[in-house]
Parts: C-alpha cells; structure tokens; sequence
C-alpha cells in the first residue's frame, strides 16, 4: 500500500487537525481514539511515513522501530494499563478493516476485554 499524505492521521501529525494527546516523543505520537470502543483506548503512531506494519517494519530504521515500541510502552505506563492488563491491535489492509492508511497500534485496557473474537 503506498502512503497517501491526506490521511487524517498525518493532518493530526501535521497539525491540521486536533486530538486528544496523550504522549508524544520524537518517534510517536499517541491520542485518544475518536470513538472509544474500552475505558482506555488510544492509538499510538509513528512519524514517519508508513501506511501499515510491514511497510514500518521494513522501510523504517532501526532507531524509529525500536523508539516506537518503547513509545508504546511509554503509554502504557501512562495510561496505567499495566496493572491490570491491555490489549494492543494493529489493522492492515482491507480484511483487518484497517480505515486510516497511517500504521497506528490501538491500546484497549480499563476494563475486562473478553475474548478476542474474529467472524
Ligand atoms: P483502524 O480501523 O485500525 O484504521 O482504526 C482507525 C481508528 O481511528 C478508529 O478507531 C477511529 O475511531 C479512529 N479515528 C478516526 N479519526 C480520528 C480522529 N480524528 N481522532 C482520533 N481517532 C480517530
């Protein structure tokens, strides 16, 4: 998937449009998600680039990889997760429903999370 600069979540990174921030560092940048589907749920995002996992895996460099999943971490702490446990997801592509075209991980926790369920 190549990247399209329009999407909502480079208007975010870019200013354009505003969001609820929850941390932010020179590699990531984390939010609250626009329609809550848990207590916590925030998206986390790298700045660089990059439309799903594999294209971050593969096109990014070692310092973005590994800054972005200790940012993920970072949020982790912060939004307290960790205590009682969190669910983190990342959408690609049409059959995950994947809606924005920035890779982004969702962290779910606050409350029980049931089973992780696929139709
Ligand atoms: P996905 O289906 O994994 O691409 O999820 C995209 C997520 O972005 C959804 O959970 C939306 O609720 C969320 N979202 C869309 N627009 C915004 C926005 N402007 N601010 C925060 N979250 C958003």
């Amino acid at each position: 998937m190549s990247y399209d600069s329009n999407n909502i979540f480079a208007k975010i990174l870019r200013g354009e449009i505003q969001a609820k921030k929850v941390y932010e560092d020179e590699f990531a940048l984390a939010f609250n998600d626009i329609s809550p589907k848990a207590p916590v749920h925030v998206l986390v995002i790298p700045k660089g680039p990059y439309s799903t996992y594999d294209d971050f895996v593969n096109s990014a460099d070692e310092a973005e990889i590994v800054g972005f999943q200790r940012a993920i971490s970072k949020v982790l702490n912060v939004t307290g997760v960790t205590q009682t446990g969190y669910r983190l997801i990342s959408n690609a592509g049409m059959d995950a429903h994947q809606e924005v075209p920035h890779y982004h991980v969702h962290i779910l926790g606050g409350h029980p999370l049931g089973p992780l369920v696929c139709k």
